[in-house]
């Protein structure tokens, strides 16, 4: 019966290998702190009312309405906006 054993003892070795082997995950670098960028602006709007794009914090088109900054994808978006903003505005 030893080569049973062998044999075991064998496959839960690989068994082992296996699972330290597989795990390929990048660590995450812990540099939140360390980051200098400026403020992240945060939208009012969580989509472009009017393209209906999701808004990203490092749009360039922003404009503010009733104490609140809206993002846009485009010029021309902001433009329709600045046009009639009480549509575009939900409450
Ligand atoms: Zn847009």
């Amino acid at each position: 019966m030893k080569s049973k054993f062998f044999l075991t003892a064998f496959l839960s070795v690989s068994l082992i290998a296996c699972a330290q082997e597989t795990p390929k995950v990048k660590h995450k670098t812990k540099n939140k702190s360390s980051k200098s960028v400026s403020k992240p602006v945060k939208f009012a709007n969580a989509i472009d009312p009017i393209c209906e794009m999701k808004t990203e914090p490092d749009m360039k088109h922003t404009f503010e309405y009733k104490n609140k900054t809206y993002g846009f994808c485009s010029a021309y978006c902001k433009d329709e906006f600045k046009k009639n903003p009480e549509k575009y505005v939900q409450k």
